[in-house]
């Protein structure tokens, strides 16, 4: 058996038999991994503290034939984002990336820029930037890179600029405005068009950020969520415990 090797951040694990995890990884080259540490709960065992939620790490590990669980029989750690989860609210937060991250799985060609999302979104956060923003911006560059950002700019049917906001269409494939929206159920904010062209052209901020306030903040997110929850056909589990 061949030992592989790649870069990736521990989305998640959980216990397995008595002694084992099983630890969901996404690497930067080959998408989602999920793997078998063996002996990872032992005291003193050889994985120390990498397996936690949102390492990056460097893992080594072997693919059977016919097996979706690859064996993990090393990881070597990076970077740690272990002080993060010391407050409530920045845990669950990571808890509800990695489960986007995990459910859209992102297709081959986009694993590295999801990848460069994550990453550089933790390292924000761990700096001590905004949650709240940084949380938008990483579902704004999340649905961006997964193909799933409607037309905000201009009303799906007249194509009038909408400088008011508008109506997210049934199916989230674009926008309307006031009068030619068929149902007026989500609504996009006037400032969502700002705000996205912002974070095109923005690193994740660890300091300032863009010009809107709390509750604007709040009704660009429930923009962005609409669509997320559009696509995965429930709500995400994590997003329960931000609200
Ligand atoms: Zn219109």
């Amino acid at each position: 058996m061949p030992l592989d090797q790649t870069e990736a951040i521990v989305l998640r694990s959980f216990n397995i038999g008595d002694q084992d995890k099983v630890v969901v990884f996404f690497s930067r080259d080959k998408g989602l991994l999920r793997g078998v540490a063996k002996g990872a709960r032992k005291f003193g065992n050889r994985f120390g503290s990498s397996l936690e939620p949102m390492s990056l790490v460097k893992v080594f590990y072997y693919e059977k034939e016919h097996k979706d669980l690859v064996t993990v029989s090393q990881a070597e750690l990076i970077e740690s984002f272990f002080e993060v989860h010391g407050d409530f609210r920045s845990a669950c937060t990571l808890g509800y990336f990695a489960e986007l991250v995990e459910e859209f799985f992102p297709s081959r060609a986009k694993e590295d820029l999801v990848f460069r999302l994550l990453f550089s979104v933790l390292s924000a956060i761990k700096q001590k930037g905004d949650l709240g923003i940084l949380s938008r911006y990483f579902e704004a560059w999340f649905l961006q890179i997964n193909g799933l950002l409607p037309d905000f700019r201009r009303c799906r049917k007249c194509r009038k600029r909408l400088t008011e906001g508008g109506w997210l269409s049934p199916r989230m494939d674009g926008v309307y405005c006031g009068v030619c929206a068929p149902l007026k159920k989500e609504e996009v904010p006037a400032e969502f068009v700002h705000f996205l062209g912002w974070v095109r052209k923005n690193a994740p901020p660890i300091e300032g950020g863009p010009a809107c306030s709390a509750g604007q903040l709040e009704d660009i997110g429930r923009t962005l969520q609409s669509i997320i929850v559009y696509h995965l056909e429930r709500e995400p589990k994590s997003l329960h415990f931000l609200k």
